[in-house]
């Protein structure tokens, strides 16, 4: 694996270093967590990659395949087959990608694909079939990003999606910032990141300082499932971003086995808060090829949304939404 490095994160590397030791073996998975061998699907491994920061393990109890933190990283022979409503490119992207590592759906904002690379393999991904090879954001590519933004002028917002964009380094982020800087309609910058999540330790100095010059509002959308990957680190690092003026949203999406339950999503947006983190999306799940075991119904969805509001302020419910193709945002389940 290779990650890209430069100048500030040499000095700074303990993320990287973590990023560059991932569990990517099943048989390493099964024998550190004392799971039968069988239970770790070399196939579905082949097919979308292990990929788990050794940290993680704390949070994963051994011996428990109905783990709802392992669930959501273990590779499972159920992976192999799926409904026939289930793509490989849910939500149409490919017809929204008007240059590469661009994606451009909504009015005002556009998605770039940053980087294919994640520290995390969530089983579930709505990308795991996604073409990063031909979105890559390397030398022309950016350049047909930045002529494609600067010659429309009703876009005001960037969002750096992935993979996971902070999986790049501080100083490859600054030169994007500053190239999007000299767009002058241009207003915000959003980052969508698991990274934060698995490893807390890329909120260091240097993306803090990067965030602070990019001249642009900033906003970190978190991806968190479960109030069990909240820990005291992530507490610090985000509170932290706060101070430095960083708006900080999460997205959860909800999976059967992980956190369908409403004491779970509860405790989830309250452990959150307390970390300065308001709830922004509950994702309904992607019907995407390999994730059919993680889907939640639509009628049991509303029901966990409606506990929710029953037991939370207002401002601590996510918004439920499904992505639909075709639509020109995504389509609020309230009733
Ligand atoms: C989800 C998404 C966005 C962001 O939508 P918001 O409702 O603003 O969070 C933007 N572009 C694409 C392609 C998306 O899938
Ligand atoms: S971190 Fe995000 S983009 Fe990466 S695999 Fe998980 S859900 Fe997909």
């Amino acid at each position: 694996m290779h990650i890209i490095t430069d100048g500030l994160n040499q000095t700074n590397s303990s993320w990287q270093q973590q990023l560059n030791d991932l569990i990517t073996q099943p048989a390493e998975l099964a024998e550190l967590l004392q799971l039968p061998y069988a239970a770790v699907s070399q196939a579905a491994g082949d097919q979308f990659e292990l990929r788990l920061p050794r940290r993680m393990l704390d949070k994963i109890e051994p011996g428990n395949l109905d783990d709802p933190i392992l669930r959501q990283f273990l590779p499972q022979a159920q992976e192999l087959t799926s409904p026939p409503d289930y793509s490989s490119d849910p939500l149409d992207e490919t017809s929204t990608n008007p240059v590469p590592g661009l994606i451009h759906k909504y009015h005002g904002r556009v998605l770039i694909t940053a980087t294919g690379q994640c520290a995390v393999n969530c089983r579930y991904c709505f990308r795991r079939h996604f073409n990063y090879q031909e979105n890559r954001l390397r030398g022309p590519a950016w350049q047909g990003v930045l002529d494609y933004l600067a010659a429309d002028d009703s876009i005001n917002e960037v969002i750096f999606s992935g993979g996971d964009p902070l999986s790049v380094s501080n100083n490859q982020l600054a030169r994007w910032f500053s190239d999007l800087t000299k767009i002058a309609h241009l207003k915000r910058l959003r980052i969508h990141s698991r990274l934060p999540v698995v490893i807390p330790s890329r909120i260091d100095q240097g993306l803090i300082h990067t965030l602070q010059q990019a001249g642009l509002q900033c906003v970190l959308v978190i991806h968190c499932n479960h109030p069990r990957e909240v820990d005291g680190e992530l507490r610090q690092g985000l509170s932290q971003l706060q101070r430095a003026g960083v708006q900080l949203f999460n997205q959860t999406v909800l999976l059967n086995g992980v956190n369908n339950c409403a004491d779970t999503l509860v405790e989830l947006s309250e452990s959150l808060f307390d970390c300065g983190v308001h709830p922004y999306y509950l994702h309904l799940l992607d019907r995407v090829q390999g994730a059919a075991h993680f889907d939640v119904d639509e009628g049991q969805a509303q029901q966990l949304h409606q506990q929710m509001r029953a037991r939370l302020p207002g401002f601590l419910v996510p918004k439920l939404v499904r992505e639909t193709p075709g639509q020109p945002n995504k389509t609020w389940l309230h009733i």
